[in-house]
């Protein structure tokens, strides 16, 4: 309970948040602002192999309920230690718990501040509900404004150097003429195109930088995808004060399991790259073998706004990339609309059949 964190304001002792727009703490009662030292010395790769080797997916501190008194109207807040931020439940006094990140063993040591601030995220949003001619016309009510909150997800970003060996058939197009005896039993001749296979073999080396995976299992990697690229470049060492006023979680997915995934992304790649070094034409029977080396992470906090909704019993997200505006949104199709199209499709081909036919 000590180590929750207030940042009173110094002038007139309200609490401080991170404003989006000012880089900066503001007050929102007296307007005063304090700026926040950014530094990148701590963001640092890690060996994966030491990491691993470490085992123990657990950090000794233990996940337990807690109640938080609220410093501002005195009411009772029950969490759980492994929250980053909570809000009063009565006065929307919003508190920042850093043990939250002790619960796990790996702590994040780079964060990108949210840039996007609410405002402009509450215009994307609007804006993206009411467009889409497929989307049912009650969809505003469903992907409601005030569930959509601005909360900083955990990732992973590894590096690996890989080697790799290849070996298949590139395939080389030519043409040759072709005779042949036409319906009205004319000998003709035609061109048809053959491909030649030609063996070929050797090596892609290729130095992977950064490969970014989420963290959480709240989505899924496509749907972080979606809203890629992060500016890396960006990361500051990670201070509690960015998370003052808004939302944080912190990882479900091991570095373990988030480096398989990584590994996936790097040999989806590979593979790509050595099809282009194989390929004459076309290609075929391609296999690639690859050495993974020297991997390293960094544990990070990265800037999304994120809506979550239901839909007619299915889970629908809109996201925001809360460093460059980006968003994602899978959009619920309306049923009515589509049977609608189809009757109206139906119609247009019957008036189309029937004037043809008096014509
Ligand atoms: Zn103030
Ligand atoms: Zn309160």
């Amino acid at each position: 309970m000590d180590n929750l964190l207030l940042f009173p304001c110094p002038g007139c002792n309200s609490q401080l948040y991170f404003n989006a727009a000012s880089q900066q703490l503001e007050c929102e009662h007296c307007g005063t602002k304090v700026a926040i030292e950014k530094a990148a010395d701590k963001i640092t790769e890690n060996s994966l192999k030491q990491q691993l080797a470490a085992g123990s997916n657990t950090s000794g501190v233990t996940v337990e309920q807690m109640v938080y008194k609220c410093t501002r109207c005195g009411s009772q807040t029950v969490f759980t230690s492994e929250t980053p931020t909570f809000t009063c439940g009565f006065c929307n006094f919003e508190v920042v718990n850093p043990v939250a990140y002790k619960t796990r063993i790996i702590q994040p040591s780079g964060i990108v501040p949210f840039i996007v601030e609410k405002q402009k995220a509450l215009e994307i949003f609007k804006h993206w509900t009411g467009t889409g001619f497929w989307a049912p016309g009650d969809l505003k009510e469903f992907a409601r404004q005030d569930a959509l909150h601005g909360i900083y997800l955990p990732f992973w970003t590894y590096d690996a150097q890989t080697d790799s060996q290849w070996q298949g058939y590139g395939g080389r197009h030519y043409w040759v003429t072709e005779s042949y005896t036409d319906s009205q039993g004319k000998r003709q001749s035609r061109q048809v195109q053959r491909t030649e296979w030609i063996y070929r073999n050797g090596t892609y080396n290729h130095f992977f930088d950064d490969v970014l995976i989420g963290g959480a299992t709240e989505l899924t990697q496509n749907e972080y995808e979606s809203i890629f690229p992060f500016r890396l470049g960006e990361l500051v060492n990670f201070d509690a004060k960015y998370l003052s006023g808004w939302q944080a979680d912190v990882y479900d997915i091991a570095v373990s399991d988030g480096y398989s995934k990584a590994e996936q992304v790097m040999k989806d790649a590979i593979y790509d790259a050595c099809a282009n070094l194989c390929r004459i034409d076309t290609f075929r029977d391609l296999q690639v073998s690859t050495n993974y080396s020297a991997q390293t992470y960094k544990h990070i906090l990265l800037p999304v706004w994120l809506c979550s909704y239901f839909y007619k019993g299915k889970k629908y997200h809109f996201l925001i990339n809360g460093q460059t505006g980006k968003i994602h949104g899978k959009k619920p199709v309306s049923t009515a609309k589509v049977v609608l199209a189809v009757i109206l499709a139906l119609v247009v081909i019957a008036a189309i059949v029937y004037f043809s036919q008096q014509g």
